[in-house]
């Protein structure tokens, strides 16, 4: 499903190596955990399998497809079909209800309004929130949020699911909530790449990887 080649990254600016000779592949249905100390690279490392950024060196292919070398506007069509995100800090839109919010990647791919709300709704319900569909996100707890973000990153059925360290900001209970969830969805067949620097949530995966200094630890 996603294939790194010898993939590296180092920022112009700073001129700082992310991520120094990666290779990882990881097949579709597998449930991946990435941990690291602050700095290690884990963060560069989502932004590069998510499509938000590029390499400065090796290969990146996706589902079969080199990616490494595409111009941005494919890059940004690929990312919306292919991979669902969740951030630590969730990303909703505060102008909007957890209906809306959950229906928005799907409106960017220009799917009729009818066939969003339907799908939308089904994701909520997945998350265990249809009761709350209304309600806007300053409206909800950190884990129902965090809930509705990842509805909204299952809603377009992406390849992967790519989450960030999405419990670093909860209390225990809605982190255990929300670990549970993926672990749900990782059943139903989906394939997850968790970031985090908690090994308790990083145990959770049935593979597990460390970044150290940009680089892979065996
Ligand atoms: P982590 O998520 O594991 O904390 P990051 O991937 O955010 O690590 O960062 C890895 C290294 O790359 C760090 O040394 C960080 O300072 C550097 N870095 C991250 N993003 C940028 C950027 N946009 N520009 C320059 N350096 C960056
Ligand atoms: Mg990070």
């Amino acid at each position: 499903m996603l294939k790194l080649m010898h993939a590296s990254k180092i920022y112009d600016k700073s001129g700082v190596c992310a991520l120094d000779d990666i290779s990882l592949t990881v097949r579709a249905g597998e449930y991946v955990s990435v941990m690291g100390a602050s700095g290690s690279g884990k963060s560069t490392l989502m932004h590069i399998l998510g499509l938000l950024d590029t390499l400065s060196g090796g290969r990146y292919l996706l589902g079969g497809q080199d990616v490494s070398a595409l111009p941005p506007a494919s890059l940004a069509a690929l990312r919306a079909r292919r991979i669902g995100f969740i951030f630590q800090r969730f990303q909703l839109i505060d102008g909007m209800s957890a209906l809306e919010n959950i229906a928005l990647p799907l409106m960017l791919q220009g799917v009729p309004p009818r066939e969003r709300r339907a799908r939308a709704a089904l994701a909520l319900s997945a998350v265990g929130l249809s009761h709350r569909a209304e309600h806007r996100p300053r409206q909800l707890s950190g884990g129902q949020q965090q809930r509705v973000a990842i509805a909204r990153a299952i809603v377009t059925r992406p390849d992967v699911i790519l989450a960030d360290e999405p419990t670093a900001g909860l209390d225990p209970e809605a982190a255990a909530d929300i670990l549970a969830l993926l672990q749900t969805l990782h059943q139903k067949g989906n394939t997850i790449v968790l970031i985090t620097h908690d090994p308790s949530a990083a145990a959770r995966a049935a593979r597990r990887l460390y970044l150290e200094n940009g680089a892979l630890r065996a």
